[in-house]
């Protein structure tokens, strides 16, 4: 992969710590040559994000909370004053109130229904419109999905709705900015444990159940996704929009539990 990236330069929103998802789509981009720029999410993850940056060479480009569009807007700002255009976003950003991933999804509340949808779902509309405006040379956007968008796992509840809505939008996206040669795509990763996974409900057995009935018979780690990421973000993909790739030891197809799967 050296080189596939040389020359690029690319935005990553989503980094919290060594086990962020985005930190391994990060050290992948890295290694394939490309230039980054990272966000963090607030001052208590910023002395993280900071040497995490630094190790790769990149820079850090402020606070995001996509809550608060200005901070996307200073964000995109920046990054037009350092680079004047824009490659490839990786967009890795999702949140739900802790309590209402356990139990029904029946009992979610209208103010977290609508906060999951902006932070997890909106906010990817709100990325691409801002990183239109820096690929002037034509783009990758990617995003991270979650099979719970296509059918029910146990606990996903409104996540799962908002990932069914985020997928939707990566198709909606690769329309419209497909005539500019920018490209939006997701990757569906199996289940890993990071700080967001942690608020899932039962999360070890669910690791512990892919693990099991998956065709791989394991897990997958930040850095597969991450090298799966490089062809969605590098010209090995420039065929490719409106996809929702599944890097997840293969679970999406399986029917039913294994035979052999042992008892969790
Ligand atoms: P993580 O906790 O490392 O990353 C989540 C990130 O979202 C953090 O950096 C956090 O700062 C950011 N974030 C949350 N609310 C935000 C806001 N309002 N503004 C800006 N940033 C905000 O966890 P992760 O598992 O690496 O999650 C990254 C993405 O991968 C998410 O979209 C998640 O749904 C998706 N994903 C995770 C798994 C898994 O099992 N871990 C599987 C499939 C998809």
């Amino acid at each position: 992969v050296q080189g596939l990236l040389a020359g690029k330069r690319g935005l990553i929103l989503g980094v919290a710590n060594n086990r962020s998802i985005a930190w391994g789509i990060a050290k992948a981009a890295a290694d394939a040559g490309a230039e980054l720029a990272l966000t963090y999410q607030g001052d208590a993850l910023r002395k993280r994000v900071e040497p995490l940056a630094q190790q790769l060479g990149g820079q850090v480009v402020g606070h995001c909370d996509v809550t608060d569009p200005s901070t996307l807007d200073a964000v995109f700002a920046e990054v037009e004053r350092l680079w004047g255009r824009l490659d490839f976003v990786v967009h890795a950003i999702a949140f739900s109130d802790k309590s209402e991933l356990d139990g029904r999804y029946l009992d979610t509340s209208e103010a977290n229904f609508n906060k999951t949808m902006n932070v997890s779902c909106y906010s990817l509309t709100a990325v691409a419109q801002r990183a239109e405006k820096l690929m002037s040379d034509g783009g990758s956007i990617l995003t991270l999905t979650y099979y719970g968008a296509e059918k029910v796992m146990p606990h996903y509840n409104v996540m799962g709705v908002a990932k069914a809505a985020l997928e939707a939008s990566v198709r909606y996206l690769a329309v419209d900015l497909g005539r500019q040669n920018i490209r939006v795509n997701a990757i569906s990763a199996g289940p890993i444990k990071t700080l967001a996974a942690s608020g899932i409900g039962d999360f070890r057995y669910i690791l512990k159940w892919n693990e099991y009935n998956s065709p791989l018979k394991r897990v997958v780690t930040i850095d597969e996704v991450g090298q799966s990421a490089l062809y969605l973000l590098s010209d090995m993909g420039r065929a490719v929009t409106g996809e929702v790739h599944h890097v997840d030891s293969g679970y999406h197809v399986v029917g039913m539990k294994a035979v052999d799967a042992p008892d969790i």
